[in-house]
């Protein structure tokens, strides 16, 4: 059973390795377009190809057709994010893999793959029956292994870097939600723009990242990224947000943070249900109060 893995950065290592090993993965193969990446990856897989261009659907394209001429793989990985849907999305117009989205789990057996699927924004399971070959854009939840050693080659893939087409993601530059261990997440109970200092001090001060609810990016452009299912999934050790209601498409982002830790003035509000420490009030005066007390050290 040969599997291709869509590499977009390490920490998508583990979450991979799981489905590798329940899909029964005999042959595990990756592809990705760094170098930093390909080597450290080719240390816990048998081949990874490494497209040295920056991320493009038409070189993305070119290149798995150039491999898939090669090889047929059983299955396929994709993180579920911006770009590994989109390469998702190429590698199925170029296979028959049936593709599932948001895959929480797997249940192989030798007929079918149940899969388990996060809806409605996160907020319930679906499970569906599919036939290999499959490909599957997987979320980041607690489903994960330790990669085992396996010490593959790279393969330089090279294609004509000729089209139009281009990716352009959202730049995350100095302040990267994804990677970091505690996240300051900031809603739309921060009434002003100025008001965001506070937030970013206190993701400064705890050698953290920020980000905001997707109104607050997209209606009010005080940031160019937010967490969700429309936006970036996080999973920080420490999530921790001012003012945010807690809805489901807000959520689905956070779920797979260790600690989620809230701050609203409304005891009823919907995060309070799925928070490990909720503190009631009012986030003007809860706010000013930490960062003061971790000024002071
Ligand atoms: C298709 C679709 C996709 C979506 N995708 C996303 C997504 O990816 N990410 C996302 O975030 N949203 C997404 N949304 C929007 C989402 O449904 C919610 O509208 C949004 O998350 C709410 O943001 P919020 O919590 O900042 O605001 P609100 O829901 O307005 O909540 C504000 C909260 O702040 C509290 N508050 C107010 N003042 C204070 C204060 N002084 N101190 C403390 N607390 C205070 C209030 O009690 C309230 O609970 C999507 C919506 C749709 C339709």
């Amino acid at each position: 059973m040969k599997i291709l893995a869509y590499i977009e950065d390490l920490t998508w290592m583990d979450i991979f390795e799981y489905y590798f090993r329940k899909l029964n993965g005999t042959k595990y193969i990756g592809i990705t377009f760094s170098k930093e990446i390909a080597v450290e990856a080719a240390k816990n897989m048998d081949k990874v190809y490494l497209v040295e261009h920056t991320f493009n659907p038409k070189i993305l394209m070119d290149s798995l057709k150039k491999i898939l001429a090669g090889a047929e793989f059983d299955s396929a990985l994709f993180p579920s994010t911006n770009k590994g849907r989109v390469a998702a999305g190429i590698y199925m117009g170029l296979t028959s893999a049936t593709l599932a989205t948001d895959v929480l789990d797997i249940s192989p057996s030798d007929a079918y793959i149940d899969v388990d699927r996060l809806v409605f924004g996160g907020t319930a399971l679906s499970t569906i029956r599919l036939k290999r070959p499959i490909a599957l854009c997987v979320v980041k939840g607690d489903r994960r292994e330790k990669p085992a050693a396996r010490f593959g080659e790279i393969e330089k893939v090279s294609v004509e870097t000729v089209g139009e087409v281009s990716f352009k993601a959202r730049e995350v530059t100095g302040n990267d939600p994804t990677a970091a261990d505690l996240v300051v997440v900031a809603g739309r109970g921060v009434r002003k723009r100025e008001d965001m200092v506070m937030i970013e001090e206190l993701a400064g001060l705890t050698g953290g990242a920020w980000s905001v609810t997707r109104p607050l990016a997209a209606d009010y452009r005080w940031a160019d990224h937010w967490i969700g299912i429309s936006g970036l999934v996080v999973s920080p050790k420490v999530y921790i947000s001012f003012g945010v209601s807690g809805q489901p498409h807000h959520l689905m982002g956070a779920r797979a943070s260790k600690y989620i830790v809230a701050v609203n003035k409304d005891p009823e509000a919907p995060i309070f249900e799925e928070a490990d420490l909720g503190i009631v009030g009012d986030l003007y005066k809860v706010l000013p109060r930490l960062l003061e007390r971790l000024k002071k050290g």
